[in-house]
């Protein structure tokens, strides 16, 4: 699902994927997102270890995509306190894409970011 998110001040788009996705964190490190579809078995595949077994030993998360305020990027971060900066530009104000709803455009910085859903039914 994506949702699309349009500034009311200079019509400025944004799309985000709606929704959070589980990554687990493979042998070397690395933060891998699983198929939302078939999470247990995309889970084993990439480090051969069941849900259970990556909760117990805490490699398993949470992130969502997010849009930076300061350079307009989309990436991919951790859902709450770990939340990361931006990797395009080191800014640390990432909105979340469930927090987009009524944020301040980060262009104009005047107009509000109001998701498109709505105006389907007008
Ligand atoms: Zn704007
Ligand atoms: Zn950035």
């Amino acid at each position: 699902m994506i949702n699309q998110f349009t500034c009311s001040g200079c019509g400025f788009v944004v799309q985000m994927r709606e929704g959070m996705e589980h990554y687990a964190v493979t042998g070397d490190g690395a933060k891998k997102g699983l198929d939302p579809e078939n999470e247990e078995s995309a889970a084993m595949a990439l480090t051969g270890k069941t849900m259970a077994q990556l909760t117990t030993e805490g490699l398993l998360g949470v992130w969502v995509e997010a849009l930076c305020m300061r350079c307009m990027a989309t990436v991919m971060t951790d859902r709450e306190e770990n939340r990361k900066k931006c990797p395009q530009c080191s800014g640390n104000n990432l909105t979340a894409s469930y927090e987009m709803e009524g944020s301040p455009c980060p262009k104009c910085g005047q107009g509000s970011l109001r998701s498109d859903e709505g105006e389907m039914f007008i």
